[in-house]
């Protein structure tokens, strides 16, 4: 049986984004934490060589003991290798592949440089393209600029246009921070009908107000979202999203939260009890402990001096991945999402409990919130699933109560029970103004 123990010192399967640019990129996001790693490789061209391209490539798919290998491209822009680079990774993965095995690409990009050609590889070789969009342009831009500062929205809705052309599979990825996070309905009106984006995830920045290469948050930047706007934010998309979306938007959070509340694994390393299953990879074959620690100090080797299987089950990344569970506050232990929060991502663990202990998330307050809110709901759905029914069914049920109970609605004070049977105060669940549509709207 897998143990939290096994799964790290005997992983069947792990994840490595690779950086084949490092962090090297044509825009110049101001909230982007990636940038400042220039400074890990001074002198550094920041490509990745075909040797090391091979080694990786054989290393990787080796260790992966099960019948599906995902090579995760990211940035810095991976695109600003050329297409050349991406063909001959294909090429060597074909070469290295088990026989029947899957090999899977993604790729995380800006979007800018895409045109025809890069779609239709993409499109053949069945790249899942991940695209970063922060909402319509009055949002995107405020953040989202190139070396020059200038806005890049129409640049990247042109490239978003192209992969629609060619028919490649794409996700959005949103940022919320301090410039969107006030408007969740206008961002995902925007990606829902407008870029007509099925798949959405919704990543909160948190990063340091200092520029530094560590990823050490003492003091949040005042571009980072905060904890409960966070959570507020999260909170009014889901309150659209169960009463009309379900089954055709898929929002990651949501779909990793109804694993959880159905007792699974949430699958998403942040909600994870244990990390340590998620690693990074720079241009030069240095092997970090995960994406938001490549620092020196949490460098576990490289990979042409070490073979990559034994740096993943080495006990520095063991020891990495339980120190999240080891460190969790009792505070967090005795919360009542803790099930699904598991303490957040350690990165972000920067407060102080209210009984003085270190380590609470800096989301923790929007965690709650979000968790709190969903319960039911959640509940519903994931009973929906037992009893052999599509979770989208729960819109059905939602409307239903709606057109039974408007009264009381209208009736309930706002220090009142809600009548949606959450157990939170009105004003805390369907009375929060943003839950006010109309008395018609209400869950
Ligand atoms: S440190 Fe954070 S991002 Fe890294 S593996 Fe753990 S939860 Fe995931
Ligand atoms: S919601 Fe807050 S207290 Fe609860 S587990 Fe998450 S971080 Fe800890």
């Amino acid at each position: 049986m897998s143990t939290p123990e096994t799964r790290l010192t005997r992983p069947p399967a792990f994840h490595i984004m690779l950086k084949p640019r490092g962090p090297i990129c044509n825009l110049d996001c101001r909230y982007c934490y990636y940038l400042a790693k220039q400074s890990l490789y001074p002198r550094s061209r920041f490509r990745l060589s075909e040797k090391i391209l091979e080694e990786y490539t054989r290393q990787y798919i080796q260790a992966q003991q099960v019948p599906e290998a995902t090579f995760a491209w990211q940035g810095g822009e991976p695109t600003l290798l050329g297409l050349g680079f991406f063909r001959r990774a294909v090429e060597l993965q074909q070469l290295y592949r088990r026989s029947g095995m899957r090999i899977r690409n993604t790729l995380q990009t800006n979007g800018v440089n895409l045109d025809d050609e890069w779609c239709s590889f993409f499109r053949e070789h069945d790249f899942l393209i991940g695209i970063s969009l922060d909402g319509p342009p009055e949002l995107h831009d405020v953040y989202r600029v190139d070396k020059g500062g200038r806005p890049t929205f129409d640049r990247v809705m042109a490239g978003v246009a192209l992969l629609k052309k060619h028919r490649v599979d794409f996700n959005l990825l949103a940022c919320v921070h301090a410039a969107n996070a006030d408007h969740p309905l206008e961002v995902y009106h925007f990606l829902r009908d407008k870029v007509e984006a099925q798949f959405i995830q919704f990543i909160p920045i948190v990063e340091p107000a200092q520029d530094s290469a560590l990823q050490n948050v003492k003091q949040a930047s005042q571009l980072s979202v905060k904890g409960r706007q966070y959570g507020d934010f999260l909170i009014a998309i889901f309150d659209e999203w169960v009463k009309r979306d379900v089954g055709t938007v898929f929002v990651q959070l949501f779909d990793v939260a109804l694993a959880a509340w159905c007792g699974q694994q949430p699958g998403l390393c942040m909600f994870e009890e244990t990390c340590g299953l998620a690693l990074a990879m720079e241009h030069n074959g240095d092997l970090y402990v995960c994406d938001h620690y490549v620092e020196p100090r949490f460098k576990l080797g490289n990979i042409m001096q070490t073979p990559l299987a034994k740096l993943v089950a080495s006990k520095r990344q063991v020891q990495f991945g339980q120190a999240k569970r080891d460190t969790l506050p009792s505070y967090c232990q005795a919360c009542e999402v803790q099930f699904i929060c598991n303490g957040g991502c350690p990165k972000n663990r920067v407060l102080t409990t209210p009984d003085g202990e270190m380590g609470l998330n800096y989301l923790c307050q929007g965690y709650k919130a979000f968790f709190t809110f969903i319960d039911r709901p959640m509940k519903l759905m994931a009973s929906l699933l037992q009893a052999g029914q599509p979770p989208a069914n729960i819109m059905h049920i939602l409307a239903q109560e709606t057109a039974t109970r408007p009264f009381q609605y209208i009736q309930a004070g706002r220090n009142d029970q809600c009548p949606c049977g959450s157990g939170r105060k009105f004003k805390r669940c369907h009375g929060r103004r943003s839950s006010l549509g109309s008395a018609g709207d209400l869950i």
